[in-house]
């Protein structure tokens, strides 16, 4: 029995309507999901009463993009109170920036002499929070672009016509909004950042775990952020980050979380938080922090990431 706590689904930018998102996870033999879409919590409700039907355990969840010295990183909420007024207003505003980030990527576009209506990405897309796939799909169906990888590589990477910045959550608002709604935060997939001091900067600001377990974590990347859960006191998570078919190939059941990490994820809800860690000392530190949900080495369990290599 295991969990997937990285799901998206087409309200960001997955392809997956909530029905097929918990068919697949039926069909994977999944006993509980997450649902965790950029920047919203949109699909929650209704795929928590689609997983109920299909007798499949459901987190509601977001994947928060954060920043933190200058640096994109995502922060990934869970067990979220759907109706946090503070949460839901901040993720108003990022949607808001979302969609006018399109409108601007499509001005850019348009005056390189494309022509593209942003409102037909909005009807593509129809979700609250577009970002650059939905518009490397509009550059693929109106014939500008073979495919999302040229879009991407052509038009809409850092540096090309098309790119635009992403106003973004600072990270420590971002666990603050989390953690106000109820909720646990968890550093996303920490090896896509390539900067592991990340980890400890976002644990001195109060985050209460890290994603462990992804599919573009390469051999070792589990057992190096294993261990820094355990030097700084973070739970352990795991998820496939399933986007359907829009990157790729689905990737749900690559990562499958053990249901005893979720288990102690809820028993955490319950007990009072662990201070946020102290500015780092001098010198070499004596034990670590108590808090986790790591398990000794020696008896670490075995969740089934399989490395994508991408
Ligand atoms: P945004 O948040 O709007 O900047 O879009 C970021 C999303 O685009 C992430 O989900 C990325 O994984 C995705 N992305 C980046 N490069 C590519 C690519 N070459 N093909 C498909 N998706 C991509
Ligand atoms: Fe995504
Ligand atoms: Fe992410
Ligand atoms: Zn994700």
């Amino acid at each position: 029995m295991d969990a997937d706590l990285h799901l998206h689904t087409l309200h960001s930018d997955g392809t997956y309507t909530p029905e097929e998102l918990v068919a697949a996870a039926a069909g994977h033999g999944l006993a509980i999901i997450a649902l965790t879409d950029h920047d919203t919590v949109e699909g929650c409700a209704e795929t928590a009463a689609l997983a109920a039907r299909a007798g499949i355990g459901f987190l509601p969840g977001t994947e928060i993009t954060a920043e933190l010295h200058g640096r994109e990183l995502h922060i990934l909420g869970y067990f979220l109170a759907l109706g946090d007024e503070a949460l839901a207003r901040e993720l108003g505003r990022a949607q808001e920036i979302r969609q006018e980030r399109v409108r601007q990527m499509v001005r850019r576009l348009n005056a390189r002499g494309l022509g593209i209506d942003p409102e037909a990405i909005f009807e593509l897309a129809r979700c609250k929070a577009p970002g650059r796939p939905h518009v490397a799909r509009a550059l693929v169906e109106g014939g500008f672009c073979a495919s999302l990888d040229e879009a991407f590589d052509k038009y809409l990477k850092k540096g090309r016509p098309g790119w635009v910045a992403k106003e973004k959550i600072a990270a420590r608002r971002a666990i603050e909004l989390i953690q106000g709604a109820g909720g646990l935060a968890v550093m996303a997939h920490p090896g896509l950042n390539h900067d592991d001091t990340l980890v400890g900067k976002l644990a001195r600001l109060g985050i209460d775990g890290i994603e462990c377990f992804h599919p573009r974590h390469g051999a070792g990347a589990p057992e190096r952020y294993l261990s820094m859960a355990r030097e700084f006191g973070l739970l352990v998570t795991g998820g496939s980050d399933c986007h359907g078919t829009s990157k790729n190939r689905p990737t749900m059941g690559t990562v499958r979380l053990p249901m005893s990490f979720v288990e102690i994820l809820r028993e955490r809800l319950h007990q009072p938080r662990p201070a946020a860690l102290p500015a780092p000392a001098v010198g070499p530190a004596v034990g670590g922090p108590a808090g986790g949900n790591v398990p000794p080495a020696e008896s670490a369990p075995a969740p089934s990431p399989a490395p994508l290599g991408s």
